[in-house]
């Protein structure tokens, strides 16, 4: 029978969500949906050292303003719950003595400050220390002590970890859906702690239990898990599970721009661009961390920005909405190697929704803005003014500097076009202009055009140059949309103004 398909992203709340993170749930979600499976969000919080107070939130909510939905998860529970496993903390311990009991595990009484100890004499020797199945017999573990011993050390309290026995031989095999079949051999790998003294699992012990009890049938993750999953495998043979194991997908790293190395948390700022998905403030230094929605990026670019990192169609197609890439996506498409963020290309994303956006969304959003600078104008005019300009735009935050001049008379001109423009008969045709101007009775874009056009060619005048100088005075500027379409919107007197003012200034 076809296993139900079953995902999980399995975050740790130790900060913000990097896009990285985002990616994974992404790639979880699209998966769950094509298959009709069922997607669920579980907090890993057994490190309680690392815990930071609001991440969790930020995760559900920085996810829900993506479109990234859940079937089940701590935020909106399900037959599995609870999904937090500080939640579970109970359920662990058992499963840690199961192993023992079956001589996959043993209690490991070491200090700290012993192992300490000894890794530094191995440095000192310039050799690596790991708890293996070459040191473990010359440490104070439940191997090496009698039984005695060890029932006094622990009805003593002594503290203690349960660590896993890793086989002395073995080649582990992961056969997984992007990598094809990895091999580890069991002895590069160490003895990990599998219950702490703390009374909590690791995240190795827990993501285990919990993925077999919540019946997960695909893992996909992060590359930098990969290193984990021969312990992981290891540990469903241990516990019996081989027969449920999920399938395991590791997908490829996200790099910097340059290639050069992952794409950590300090390099959005530095680089220009945010690493995460909404603002993140830390609640311990106060410092912020932009995110992509108030940097002006839409939630449905952020989506197609991170499906493509690590992913293609195989098409020409670059744009998706959510729903076609749950049909599109396959877990077989996703590439090996690293994919490079490119900030230009997520820029392009933007600038690709923001165009199919109607000159009326447009105004709605651009409305706040200009009203907060006392700024008063008609919805449908607004409407119309942002259609004009939209193919210029990446940002909505942009519509202000592209639009002003609708608004505001210019202040200054280009020294660039006045240098290379101005002559000095320009003023004097500008004044014809205006003249040409006055007399189009309905004032209509078609007939101040023409009428100014036939002036020009009438007298025999340098087309480029006229109406260069023409938008200089009524923009300030050498660029913009459609120059008579400027001209209507911003109506005959006020056209008039510009070009008077402009022709005093400038000559000055
Ligand atoms: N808690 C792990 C993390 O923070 C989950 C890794 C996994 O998916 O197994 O990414």
């Amino acid at each position: 029978m076809e296993r139900k398909v079953r995902v999980r992203f399995a975050p740790s709340p130790t900060g913000p969500l990097h896009i990285g993170g985002v990616r994974t749930a992404l790639y979880n979600y699209l998966f769950a949906r094509q298959m009709g499976g069922s997607m669920i969000l579980r907090i890993e919080d057994t490190d309680q050292g690392r815990f930071v107070p609001g991440a969790e939130e930020y995760i559900i909510e920085s996810l829900a303003w993506l479109g990234i939905q859940f079937d089940e998860g701590v935020h909106v529970g399900g037959p599995y719950a609870p999904y937090r496993q500080s939640d579970r903390k109970p359920l662990y311990r058992q499963y840690a003595d199961q192993l023992i009991k079956d001589g996959w595990a043993y209690y490991a009484f070491d200090t700290p400050e012993s192992l300490e100890e000894i890794r530094k004499q191995h440095e000192a020797e310039k050799k690596a220390f790991q708890y293996d199945v070459t040191s473990r017999n010359g440490l104070q573990n439940s191997l090496t002590l009698s039984k005695e011993g060890v029932n006094q050390l622990l009805e003593e309290n002594h503290p203690y970890v349960i660590r896993f026995k890793m086989p002395e031989d073995e080649d582990i095999v992961i056969n997984d859906l992007i990598r094809g079949r990895v091999v580890v051999h069991s002895k590069l790998l160490d003895d990990k702690v599998l219950f702490k003294s703390d009374g909590m699992p690791t995240y190795h012990l827990a993501n285990i239990v919990d993925d077999h009890l919540m019946e997960i049938s695909h893992v996909i993750r992060g590359e930098e898990w990969l290193p984990s999953a021969p312990l992981h495998v290891m540990l469903y043979k241990a516990f019996g599970w081989e027969a449920t194991m999920p399938e395991f997908a590791h997908l490829p790293l996200l790099l910097k721009p340059d290639g050069n190395g992952k794409l950590s948390k300090r390099d959005g700022d530095r680089l220009g661009f945010p690493v995460f998905p909404t603002q993140w403030q830390d609640p311990k230094t106060g410092e912020i961390s932009s995110g992509y929605r108030e940097s002006g990026y839409f939630p449905e670019a952020v989506i197609n920005i991170l499906a493509f990192l690590g992913w293609n169609p195989g098409t020409t197609q670059e744009m998706f909405s959510m729903d076609e890439l749950i049909q599109a996506f396959s877990l077989e498409r996703i590439s090996k190697s690293g994919a490079k963020f490119d900030l230009e290309k997520a820029k392009w994303f933007n600038q690709q929704y923001l165009r199919q956006l109607s000159g009326d969304v447009l105004a709605n959003l651009f409305m706040p803005v200009l009203s907060e600078k006392g700024i008063k104008v008609e919805i449908a005019k607004l409407a119309i003014i942002c259609d004009l300009v939209k193919e210029r735009l990446s940002f909505v935050k942009e519509l202000w500097d592209q639009t002003s001049f609708f608004f505001l008379t210019p202040e200054m001109y280009d020294e660039q076009v006045i240098k290379k423009r101005w002559k000095e008969d320009t003023s004097s045709h500008l004044l014809k202009i205006v003249q040409i101007l006055d007399t189009v009775q309905v004032f209509e874009t078609i007939t101040a055009h023409d009428k100014v056009v036939a002036y020009i060619q009438d007298n025999g005048l340098n087309m480029g140059q006229i109406m260069n100088c023409l938008r200089l005075v009524i923009v300030g500027a050498g660029t913009g949309p459609d120059l008579f379409t400027i001209i209507s919107i911003i109506g005959k007197d006020e056209s008039i103004k510009r070009i008077t003012k402009g022709i005093n200034e400038i000559n000055l």
